[in-house]
C-alpha cells in the first residue's frame, strides 16, 4: 500500500503567502487603516528555521528542516499547529501563522497566530524515527516556545502521539509539568473531550447557520467533501447522521459519486489503515473530477489551492464551504463570487480545532476538565457568534465572506498592536 498511496500534496496554490497578502491588503484598505497596518501585518513577527540532526534506524545520521512562524502576539501567546510535509516551505509556514492569527481574531481567542513544519515524509518513517523527530524540534524551538508564548498543536500528517512526545520532551527541558504548552494531546495527558473531532464538528455548525440563513434544510441537501482524513470522514458520519446526503467522496488516490448518496457507514467500515475508500470502487473518479459534480454543498477538506481559475467556472454548488486551508484561490472567489456561490472561508469553517485547542489549555490550566457535552455546547456557540459576525461584517461592508472573515480576523490584533504602540 506504501508504494500505491501517494502522499497528499499540501497545497496546489503557488504561493499562499501571496494570497494571504493580497486579501489583507483589501481588508486593510475597507476598513480605511493605513498601509503601515497592512506593512507589519503581512509577514510574521518572528520566524525561525532550524536543523535538526537525528539518527535514523539504520544508525545514519540524517538532517531535517524545520520552521516556526509567530504571525503577531499583541493578543496573546501564539497558536498554531505544527505540519509534517516533504513540501513545507517557509512561505507556506508563514502563510498558515497569518491565517491562525485571523482565526484566533474572528473567534475571539486571546491568542496570535503561529505554525510549524518539518520537511519529511512520515510514511517512510519508522514510529522511533518519528519520536526522535518530533523531540529534536522540541530542543530546536524550545527557547520560542511555551504555554504562555506560543502553544503548537496537530496539523497535516501530525497527530496525538506527536503531541505526547513533544510535551515530553518540553517537561524534561524546563524541569516542570506543563501540559498547557502543547495541544490535541492525548485525553491521559491533558487532553480534552471532543479534540478529535472539533474541527468536523465546527465545518457542521457552519454548515447548520448558513444553511438557516439560506431557508435550506440539512435533511437532504447533496454535499461533496473532498478528503476523507480526520476532518473529511468524521464530518461525512456526522452529515450521514443528519440525514443530509452525501453524494460524493475524494480521498487521496481518487473520488466516487453517486446522486443516490453514497453508503457513509460502509466507507468508514471499509477504509483501509490510510484512510482510501475510492479503490472500494471500479469506476473511481479523479480526486479533482469530483470538484465539478453536482450537488448542493461543496466541501474542499483536503489540501489549499484546489479551486482554481482553470476550474471554478465548472463548480456546480450553491455553498461552498472551505474546510482545508486556502483551497479556493483568490481568482476562483472571484468566478464564484460571479456565480452567486456562497463561500464560507477556512479561516471561519475551520475554526473549530483551534477554538478546542484553547478550550484544552483553559482546562489545563485550570487543572479541571470538561465534559463532551460542556465542550461541545461551547464550540457551537463559538461557531455560530463567530459566523453572525462574519456574516453581519459582508453585508455592513458590502464585500464577500472571505474578506469579511479577514476584516473580522484583524480587527482585533490590529487594534492591539496599535495600543501598544507596535503600529501607528
Ligand atoms: N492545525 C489546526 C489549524 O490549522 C489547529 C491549530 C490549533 O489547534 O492550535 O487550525
Amino acid at each position: 500500500m506504501t508504494g500505491k498511496t501517494k502522499l497528499m500534496e499540501t497545497r496546489q496554490s503557488d504561493n499562499p503567502l501571496q494570497e494571504f497578502q493580497d486579501i489583507l491588503k483589501e481588508a486593510v484598505l475597507v476598513l480605511g487603516y493605513p498601509d503601515s497596518v497592512y506593512q507589519f501585518l503581512k509577514t510574521p513577527m518572528r520566524f525561525l528555521e532550524v536543523s535538526i540532526s537525528i539518527q535514523m534506524d539504520n544508525g545514519e545520521t540524517r538532517m531535517f528542516q524545520g520552521y516556526r512562524a509567530q504571525h503577531n502576539d499583541a493578543t496573546g501567546p501564539t497558536k498554531g499547529g505544527i505540519r509534517f510535509h516533504p513540501q513545507v516551505t517557509p512561505d507556506e509556514v508563514k502563510a498558515l501563522a497569518g491565517w491562525m492569527s485571523l482565526k484566533c481574531g474572528i473567534t475571539d481567542l486571546p491568542y496570535g497566530g503561529a505554525k510549524g513544519g518539518i520537511v519529511c515524509d512520515t510514511r517512510l518513517m519508522s514510529s522511533s524515527e518519528l519520536e526522535r523527530l518530533s523531540r529534536g524540534y522540541v530542543r530546536a524551538v524550545s527557547q520560542i516556545v511555551g504555554p504562555t508564548k506560543d502553544i503548537p498543536a496537530p496539523d497535516m500528517y501530525t497527530n496525538s502521539q506527536i503531541m505526547a512526545w513533544m510535551l515530553d520532551e518540553y517537561d524534561h527541558i524546563r524541569e516542570f509539568d506543563s501540559p498547557g504548552f502543547i495541544t490535541g494531546k492525548p485525553l491521559t495527558l491533558g487532553g480534552s473531550k471532543g479534540r478529535e473531532t472539533a474541527t468536523s464538528k465546527g465545518v457542521l455548525y457552519t454548515l447548520q447557520m448558513v444553511c438557516e440563513l439560506e431557508g435550506i434544510p440539512i435533511e437532504g441537501l447533496r454535499v461533496i467533501i473532498q478528503g476523507f482524513g480526520n476532518v473529511g470522514s468524521h464530518l461525512a458520519m456526522y452529515l450521514h447522521e443528519w440525514g443530509a446526503k452525501v453524494v460524493g467522496i475524494a480521498d487521496e488516490l481518487g473520488g466516487i459519486y453517486d446522486p443516490n448518496g453514497l453508503d457513509i457507514p460502509y466507507l468508514l467500515e471499509n477504509r483501509d489503515s490510510f484512510g482510501v475508500v475510492s479503490n472500494l470502487f471500479n469506476d473511481s473518479l479523479s480526486n479533482s473530477d469530483i470538484l465539478e459534480k453536482e450537488c448542493d454543498v461543496l466541501i474542499p477538506a483536503a489540501i489549499s489551492g484546489v479551486v482554481h481559475k482553470g476550474n471554478a467556472e465548472r463548480v456546480q454548488c450553491k455553498i461552498l464551504i472551505e474546510a482545508a486551508n486556502g483551497p479556493t484561490t483568490k481568482e476562483a472567489i472571484k468566478i464564484l463570487d460571479e456565480k452567486e456561490i456562497v463561500l464560507v472561508p477556512d479561516i471561519l469553517a475551520n475554526s473549530g480545532g483551534v477554538i478546542v485547542s484553547y478550550f484544552e489549555w483553559c482546562q489545563n490550566n485550570q487543572g479541571y476538565y470538561w465534559t463532551e457535552e460542556l465542550v461541545d455546547e461551547r464550540l457551537k456557540e463559538k461557531m455560530a457568534e463567530s459566523f453572525l459576525n462574519v456574516h453581519h461584517t459582508s453585508q455592513k461592508f458590502s464585500v464577500n465572506m472571505k474578506v469579511a472573515a479577514y476584516i473580522e480576523g484583524i480587527r482585533k490584533i490590529a487594534e492591539a498592536s496599535r495600543l501598544r504602540g507596535w503600529v501607528r
